[in-house]
Parts: C-alpha cells; sequence; structure tokens
C-alpha cells in the first residue's frame, strides 16, 4: 500500500514536486526554525500528534477527559480494526525485510513461501477482547491485506532482479521496500512527544506516508504536516509532500486511493494553530464543553452523555 504505481510516481516527479518546489514555504514555517515563533512551544505539557491532528471530536473534549481528567479510553470497532490492519502490514514488511536478508539474492522461492501465509499475530493479540463475529471479519480482511501486499512485494522483488542481476542483498532489500515502517520521531522540539511513530516514512522520494482505514477527512491533512514539520526539525532538511492513503475493502477486494499533498505554508499554520489551541486546553486545564454534534461510536460517549 505504501509503494507508488507508475502512474503516481509520475505525477509525483511532473506535478507535485516541481509544484511544491515553485510554492516555496516561508522560512518560518519550516520545523528547524523549532526554536523560534510561531514554531516554538509556548506550554510544557507536550502532546502526542495524534492528539493534535485527530479532529473526531469537534470541541476537542476527548483530549480535554483524556489529559486533564484521566478517563480512559473505550477502543471502538474502528480504532480496533485501524491498529490491527496497520501491525499487520507493518509485521508483513519488517517479515520481507528479513527474509530477504536471510535468503538472499538466489532465494526469491524460499522468500516468497516463507511470506505467503498470511501472519495472523495482530489479530490474535485481540482475539480475547472482541467477539466472534467481529473476529472473522477482521481475518478475512487480514487475509486481503496480506495477499495484496505480498503480491506487490514479489513484483517489486522479481522485477528488480530481472534489471539488476549483479544486485548484492542489502541494495536489493532497500530497493524491494524502500520505507522504513514506524519510524520513531522526537517531536519535542515542537512541543510533541519524544515518542512519536509516523506510519511510514518513504526515503527514496522524502515522504510521509500515512495509512487511514476510515472515511477521508479534511483534518487527516495535519498529521503529514506534524510529521513533516518534525522530520525537518531534527533532520534540517525539507520534507515538502506527504500521501495519505486510504484503503477500502470492496466486494471482497481492496481498492486503495492515495491523496498526495503539497505541505504548503496555509497547512503548516493550521497545524500550528492547532497545536497552540490544544496545548493551551491541556496546560490551562480549560473544558471545552460537550459538542451539539457528537459521533455514536466516540470512546467518550458514556462520559460526555
Ligand atoms: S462525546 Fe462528543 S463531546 Fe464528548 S468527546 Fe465525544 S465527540 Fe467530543
Amino acid at each position: 500500500m505504501y509503494f507508488l504505481t507508475e502512474e503516481e510516481k509520475q505525477k509525483l516527479v511532473r506535478g507535485l514536486l516541481p509544484k511544491s518546489r515553485k510554492n516555496q514555504v516561508v522560512e518560518e514555517l519550516r520545523g528547524w526554525n523549532w526554536n523560534q515563533p510561531p514554531l516554538e512551544p509556548i506550554y510544557q505539557k507536550s502532546l502526542a500528534l495524534y492528539e493534535i491532528a485527530g479532529k473526531y471530536c469537534p470541541t476537542g473534549r476527548d483530549l480535554y477527559l483524556r489529559k486533564v481528567e484521566g478517563v480512559k479510553t473505550k477502543w471502538n470497532q474502528a480504532m480496533i480494526r485501524g491498529v490491527i490492519f496497520h501491525n499487520t502490514l507493518t509485521n508483513l514488511l519488517v517479515t520481507a525485510k528479513k527474509l530477504i536478508y536471510l535468503h538472499g539474492v538466489e532465494g526469491l522461492t524460499r522468500i516468497m513461501a516463507d511470506l505467503k501465509e498470511p501472519d495472523f499475530e495482530a489479530l490474535e493479540s485481540w482475539q480475547k477482547r472482541i467477539d466472534d463475529d467481529f473476529y472473522l471479519q477482521l481475518k478475512e480482511k487480514v487475509e486481503l491485506i496480506w495477499e495484496f501486499e505480498y503480491n506487490r512485494l514479489v513484483f517489486r522483488l522479481q522485477d528488480l532482479l530481472a534489471k539488476q542481476p549483479y544486485i548484492g542483498v542489502d541494495s536489493l532489500a532497500s530497493l524491494t521496500i524502500p520505507i522504513t515502517v514506524e519510524q520513531k520521531l522526537d517531536g519535542s522540539f515542537l512541543g510533541l512527544s519524544q515518542y512519536l511513530s509516523a506510519d511510514a516514512f518513504n526515503f527514496s522520494e522524502p515522504m510521509i506516508l500515512d495509512l487511514k482505514f476510515g472515511q477521508p477527512r479534511d483534518f487527516h491533512k495535519l498529521t503529514i504536516t506534524g510529521y513533516a514539520l518534525v522530520m525537518e526539525a531534527i533532520y534540517s532538511f525539507p520534507v515538502s509532500i506527504g500521501a495519505i492513503i486510504y484503503p477500502e475493502f470492496k466486494q471482497g477486494r481492496l481498492a486503495i486511493k492515495k491523496e498526495f499533498q503539497v505541505i504548503d505554508d496555509e497547512l503548516r499554520q493550521w497545524f500550528i494553530e492547532e497545536r497552540d489551541e490544544k496545548m493551551r486546553m491541556v496546560n490551562e486545564e480549560i473544558d471545552p464543553g460537550v459538542a451539539d454534534n457528537c459521533y455514536q461510536s466516540c470512546p467518550y460517549y458514556q462520559e460526555c452523555q
């Protein structure tokens, strides 16, 4: 899912990259300027990135309840589904990398055989906490995700070996999977948690990738913007493009939609405003009140209603 198709690469190279170079980001909104306004954090207590970027609750009371009142999150089905699918994909990519190193460039048949069977570890870790129907629904989808990504990986391996017959194992691993999954990042320069974890970072094109199993929402752009700012703060190189990946299960098949985004001044400004507002709420313990339009599956529904 994290891999770009040929059409997407063209779109990136001919469309988004030139556009991002033309739309110069204002210097003060680059992450490496974290030590001066407007990026410099005003408050002490740090937040996780999802706490800033998640705007499912219209007033942000979910964050207030969790951070100020100490209310425990009651995981809903969408959250459980998301974490299982994310972890399944991570397991697959990490296992594939290990197998490439283990069996080497001559070991394609072994790699394919060892990787083919889905790993249900992420799903099984939830088995005792979810009902059987839900478990079976998820199992079917985990199989679909695995099969889809397995086929993409095998294609990439075969393609690379055909084009580069003298390739070494390290190059084979990094070109087949040019992605770091669950990239750990220290966001403390920007008032964020020290232990952030981006879904994936594509190092063949410096780009943050975020996977969302759910309906597209405008505020999803805040996640890739936040990670881009953190990457810039840590590594001092520009990260101007991100992509949000929306997998969808349709009639037993998987459809993947990717939304590419230039991380421009407007998005950066939006992220900083959200951060400041939410940090203020938590640090000054301000209850923003119950929203008028709460969603039924909100993990804090009982608490608020
Ligand atoms: S129940 Fe409503 S106000 Fe409370 S956290 Fe959920 S969405 Fe926000």
